[in-house]
């Protein structure tokens, strides 16, 4: 068997030798950060005097900086490499049905500013414009963060991410949308967007980085909706038709009940927040117009009435650990992954219903093995969706291999 290349760094077919160089040389450097160049050249498979040239235009660049850690005792000061983020942002976009939230990051993904959110407009030109004046205006009161590199957007819905088409976001009502070319246009910055399953799986690859990535892992964010990001051999699927990954639309009941794909039964219309809420009320909240004390109540509330003793509260999150659980059991039966990511608000209650969904998860899982597939909570503290918008831009700037 062939050796698998330093750091899973796979040899990209297009771009010359010089700029996959550079991005491997990159990802390293942003991985193992401080980095001396001769650890650099010894990941990298080269000798010290080989790297030196790459060094040196990647400091030029300003893509990096050489800084002292001032641990010797004496003698000549060892000196780092580091990734130079300064003076540089990415602003990260995650659209949801029922708000839209807005992050700045440095070119590592690390958080730069506060969140901020603002209601999501349906009518897609007027979403743009409202989302291209408030980019503005937060770039334009952060000056500080320096330049804006890009704007990296996640939706929940399937895009072509190549042409910047949204193909279906049935919980907004879009469809074949040119989303990413008209934000571009007006905020004069390079623009990636992405479904949030995929973005939130890409954003799990990138932050691991090094040799610890798993190789064939699945995310599952449980929002408004739910998103499924599958990532196999180390690269994303995103299947024919980018609507690879879609478990959301997979019925757990065909008579079950509707989902706003326009489908009955999907595991999305059982598990998404709105599901656990039209759960906790007894009635469906999709079919609306509902009391505002009623559509202001979240998941979090509903979370802490269960923390509070509310009996129908935690039975309604229960019913959505074991729904979650099982359509987990056919997420691995189909692709088998040595590790389930999961991501969302629910998560802030694990404690309460880890054992529900892994129960689920082994009642449907064909061998008792893959039943106990682990299962690791992405806090929503990190905001996941965020960081894997942040990811879309910022990970481009780095090894190709990691990230398709
Ligand atoms: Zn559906």
């Amino acid at each position: 068997m062939q050796p698998k290349p330093a750091q899973h760094v796979r040899v990209a077919t297009r771009g010359t030798t010089r700029d996959i160089n550079r991005r491997i040389a990159l990802n390293l450097i942003r991985t193992n950060q401080p980095i001396s160049r001769a650890d650099l050249a010894r990941l990298m498979g080269t000798r010290r005097g080989a790297i030196s040239l790459l060094v040196n235009e990647l400091i030029r660049d300003r893509a990096i900086f050489e800084g002292a850690t001032g641990d010797a005792k004496r003698g000549r000061k060892p000196t780092f490499l580091y990734i130079d983020s300064r003076q540089r942002c990415v602003v990260a976009v995650d659209i949801r049905p029922t708000r839209t939230f807005v992050m700045v990051t440095d070119l590592v993904g690390r958080q730069l500013a506060s969140v901020t959110s603002f209601p999501t407009e349906r009518h897609p030109a007027r979403f743009i414009a409202g989302l291209t004046k408030r980019v503005k205006s937060i770039l334009a009161e952060h000056k500080d963060l320096g330049r804006c590199r890009g704007v990296g957007v996640v939706v929940p819905g399937m895009v072509e991410s190549e042409t910047g088409r949204v193909l279906l976001a049935p919980n907004l009502g879009w469809s074949n949308l040119q989303l990413r070319d008209p934000i571009a246009a007006a905020l004069g910055v390079p623009v990636q967007i992405e479904n949030s399953g995929k973005a939130c799986a890409l954003a799990q690859l990138w932050a691991a980085g090094g040799a610890n990535v798993p190789r064939d892992f699945v995310y599952v964010t449980v929002s408004d909706g739910l998103g499924v990001g599958i990532v196999l051999g180390g690269e994303l699927v995103r299947g024919h038709h980018n609507i690879a990954g879609e478990f959301g639309h997979v019925p757990l009941n065909i008579d079950g009940p509707r989902c706003g794909c326009g489908a009955t039964g999907c595991w999305e219309a059982y598990v998404s927040n709105l599901a656990t809420l039209s759960r906790y009320f007894g009635r469906d909240l999709r079919k609306g117009p509902v009391a505002s004390d009623v559509a202001s109540l979240t998941v979090e509330d509903l979370i802490a009435r269960a923390r509070g003793g509310d009996g129908r509260a935690l039975a309604a999150l229960l019913s959505t650990a074991r729904y979650l659980g099982l359509g987990l059991g056919s997420v691995v039966n189909a692709i088998d992954p040595s590790q389930v990511y999961i991501g969302g608000e629910i998560t802030t209650a694990w404690d309460l219903i880890e054992a529900t969904v892994r129960a689920g998860l082994a009642e449907r899982a064909l061998t008792s093995s893959a039943g106990a597939t682990p299962i690791t909570i992405v806090p929503s503290e990190q905001y996941p969706r965020l960081r894997g918008a942040a990811a879309l831009v910022a990970a481009s700037s780095f090894a190709k291999g990691l990230v398709a």
